[in-house]
């Protein structure tokens, strides 16, 4: 199969959907692929790179001309004049929340394969954890640097240090963010206590970090408890298909000492947090009731190059299944399947024709 590889045109996406170790396995399996010139630039990978695995590099429009077009964002407006009915879209699309893509894919008859949707039959979303295993790691490391004095946070340094208590972490959800973020924050010597309603999940996070943090059941009662003692609250709950409940409200911000730091990583699902509103890299934080709050609602894009090789380690087994059997693969694979969206001109993803009122 003929493979595209666009670069990123939306603003400050710096990812891209295949590294040159990919398009070396793709070119040795027969397959051809096209690179548009730059498409690696922001995650420190060059046009040589790719060229050396055996791409050949063209323009965007060289790309797009190919069977089937990897990404990873969305086509914003000025590509929609690239989709096509014989092409083969995979990439994150969200289209949910955006009519005008879901009526010019619709429109122009793609076959489009959704990341977020692609499922495993455990239920679990395998094209988004990579993302959150980042976004969890990093919520510390944001956490920690404003927690700083000089970028308004209380002061406190979360390892402590000989003679002096470490910081508190409190996280609330114990799932893929919420247990990368207890990973670095233990690794950073804090005092980590983590909260989810899922007595299994403490019961394995028990399990596996025994005498190295704390879990709680959680309920309001426990976090009004646990407020007054957290310099970092790290918000990582997801109720799938829905909004985040606000599990922290405003009134109980007052029970945080001033500078102490939320960051509220379920921001892009409304955040458990009900002061939290999204933000971004240039300007992460603002302060309500002396709380800093930390918003970004596109955490990975702030370290694409370790976020390229993540996602493209958990993309690639399904962009090679695409290239050699086409739509095929679906039938073969039922979690790529569940990712299908839209496919010759009809809405093929129940959650998305809901959204917009076009189901049955
Ligand atoms: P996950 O499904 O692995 O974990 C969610 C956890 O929340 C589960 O363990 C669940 O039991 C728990 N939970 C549900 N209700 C709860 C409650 N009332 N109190 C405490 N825990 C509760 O999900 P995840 O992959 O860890 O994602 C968490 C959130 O982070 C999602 O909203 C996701 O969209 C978001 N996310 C944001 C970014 C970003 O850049 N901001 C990046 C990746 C993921």
């Amino acid at each position: 199969m003929h493979v595209g590889l666009p670069k990123e045109i939306k603003v400050k996406e710096n990812r891209v959907a295949l590294t040159p170790g990919g398009v070396a396995t793709l070119v040795r399996r027969g397959h051809r692929v096209t690179v548009e010139r730059g498409a690696g630039a922001g995650s420190g990978l060059p046009d040589h790179e790719y060229e050396q695995a055996g791409a050949t590099l063209g323009s965007a429009a060289d790309a797009w001309g190919a069977e089937m077009v990897v990404k990873v964002k969305e086509p914003v407006e000025s590509e929609y004049g690239h989709l096509r009915g014989d092409l083969l879209l995979f990439t994150y699309l969200h289209l949910a929340a955006d009519r005008p893509l879901t009526d010019a894919l619709m429109q122009a008859g793609t076959t489009a394969v959704a990341y977020e949707t692609v499922q495993l039959a455990d239920g679990s979303l395998p094209l988004l954890t990579p993302m959150s295993e980042v976004a969890g790691r990093l919520s510390v490391q944001a956490g920690a640097y404003h927690l700083q004095k000089p970028v308004g946070g209380k002061g406190v340094l979360l390892g402590g240090v000989p003679g002096v208590q470490p910081g508190h972490v409190t996280i609330v959800g114990g799932g893929v963010v919420g247990t990368n973020a207890a990973k670095m924050a233990m690794g950073l010597g804090a005092k980590v206590t983590i909260l989810d309603v899922s007595h299994r999940r403490l019961t394995y996070l028990d399990d596996v970090f025994f005498g190295k943090l704390t879990t709680m059941m959680s309920s309001e009662a426990n976090l009004r408890a646990l407020l007054p003692h957290t310099d970092l609250l790290i918000g990582a709950v997801l109720i799938p298909g829905a909004k985040a409940p606000h599990l922290v409200t405003r009134d109980m911000l007052g029970l945080m000492e001033p500078g102490s730091v939320i960051v509220d990583v379920a921001v892009d699902q409304g955040g458990c947090v009900e002061t939290i509103h999204p933000t971004t890299h240039d300007e992460p934080t603002y302060v309500v009731d002396d709380v800093v709050h930390y918003g970004v609602a596109n955490m990975p894009g702030a370290v694409p190059r370790t976020s390229t090789f993540a996602l493209t380690n958990a993309t690639f087994p399904y962009v090679l299944a695409l290239a050699e059997r086409g739509v095929g693969a679906l039938k073969r694979d039922p979690a790529l399947a569940a990712g299908l969206n839209t496919h010759r001109g009809q809405l093929t993803y129940a959650a998305v024709a809901e959204a917009f009122g076009l189901s049955g």
